[in-house]
């Protein structure tokens, strides 16, 4: 039995839910179904914040849904659920499921690998994570129905598990990220049963796939909240194994200072949105890597130029088995990465021939943020920046004697 919270308490009119959700669950409910806008959306719109997506929970199975909308479509395999197109929303359809039960299969870790079975409402709400992401909008009555304290947890801005923390996060290991990354997007302190464990559990990653480890970085590096997200990431301890890079990047001084500018900026253009490269910021985030491991080479007296592809290659393969960065985002990195040496060269041909370059533009910023850091002489960025503002006259002027 759900707590119903009417309108005077979650003050979510109807006029503020997209118009797609709301025929969605419409539709579905002319049909005999029951339907509701469900998890983050949801949570967002009581905490103030716009959604940027809509899930909908229904009782209808997913070819009944199917049937109901011309423009739709089954995806996923392991739990099917269906993508309803309205205008130029899509929204997520799923069917009420259970979890906890006989047919969940959990790897020796006591991690969930598959869940798929059909459930009630209620079981449905309790298989989700946090209290504050199951709570259930019905757009035609504007009750909100709440089966765990979601709305008072909300309002006193905690983040709270269902059930026990510990076999939450064992069923699912990402669920510890997802408490850092939600608690810093919604201002939320961590319940203390829901912050103690991560510590001690933090090690449970790496039996997460990499590719999805590779999502939840993402997500959380792309949230507008980076900095938030790794401050507190570090206040509590849980860089160490959460995030596979972050760690040892946030113990060198320079690599720190470096990171924080280029997740700020990060924040500023998701904020602004503004669109936004992932290459760059993994470019970014394994430089400080990139460099020890150069600079040990080059020590060892290898040539310049190869020993920093060998640099790149070893810290790709080494990160890229933890995180799965995919083929085409590794190929970004090496370009802007192979270009850093050559911001070096002011002398004849080469700054012009560096200007021509397809990734000169990342390139350069990500130039100007190692000057920004410390790391190099800014008197380099700056002469980029003018070299690029300059007419054809003027950089003649700039190039430096050859030596
Ligand atoms: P946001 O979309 O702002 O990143 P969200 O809470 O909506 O946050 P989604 O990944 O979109 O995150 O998930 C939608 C809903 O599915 C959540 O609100 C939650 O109810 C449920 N959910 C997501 N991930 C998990 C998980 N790992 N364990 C349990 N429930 C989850
Ligand atoms: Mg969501």
């Amino acid at each position: 039995k759900p707590g119903l919270i009417p309108l005077a308490r979650h003050g979510i009119h109807r006029e503020r839910v997209s118009p797609g959700a709301r025929r969605t669950c419409e539709t579905l409910q002319k049909a005999g179904y029951t339907a509701y806008v469900v998890g983050g959306a949801v949570r967002d719109l009581i905490a103030g914040i716009e959604p940027k997506d809509y899930d909908i929970a229904t009782n209808a199975t997913p070819e009944q849904v199917r049937s109901l909308f011309r423009r739709s479509r089954i995806i996923g395999r392991r739990f099917q659920i269906v993508h309803v197109m309205q205008g130029n929303e899509t929204l997520e359809v799923s069917t009420f499921r259970a979890a906890h039960d006989a047919e969940t299969v959990k790897d020796e870790h006591g991690r969930v690998l598959r869940d798929n079975v059909f459930g009630s409402m209620a079981e449905d709400a309790a298989r989700r994570d946090f209290t504050v992401n199951a709570l259930y909008y019905d757009p035609t009555t504007q009750m909100v129905h709440d089966y765990h304290h979601g709305v008072a947890d909300l309002k006193q801005k905690t983040l709270r598990m269902i059930g026990e923390p510990t076999v939450r996060y064992r069923e699912d290991p990402v669920r510890m990220l997802r408490a850092v990354r939600l608690s810093a997007k919604l201002g939320l302190t961590l319940d203390p049963a829901v912050r103690a464990p991560i510590r001690e559990m933090a090690g449970l990653m790496e039996n997460v796939p990499a590719a999805r480890v590779f999502d939840e970085m993402l997500k959380l590096l792309f949230s507008g909240h980076a900095v938030e997200c790794v401050k507190r990431l570090r206040d509590d301890g849980l860089h160490h194994g959460l995030l596979p890079l972050l760690d040892v990047i946030l113990e060198q001084p320079l690599g720190e200072k470096f990171v924080l500018l280029a997740l700020t900026s990060t924040d500023a253009r998701v904020k602004a949105g503004k669109s936004l490269s992932p290459g760059y910021l993994f470019a970014t985030l394994l430089w400080h890597e990139v460099l020890a491991n150069w600079e040990a080479r080059k020590a060892r007296c290898e040539l310049p130029t190869p020993a920093l592809y060998e640099a790149m290659d070893e810290v790709l393969d080494l990160q890229g088995e933890k995180l799965a960065i995919t083929r085409r985002i590794a190929g970004d990195i090496k370009e802007i990465w192979a270009l850093q040496p050559r911001f070096e060269k002011r002398a004849g041909k080469s700054p012009h021939r560096l200007l021509e370059q397809a990734r000169f533009r990342a390139a350069y910023d990500f130039l100007a943020l190692r000057a920004e850091s410390g790391e190099i002489d800014q008197e380099l960025a700056t002469w980029w920046h003018d070299f690029q503002m300059a007419d054809l006259a003027e950089r003649e002027a700039m190039l430096l004697p050859e030596s």
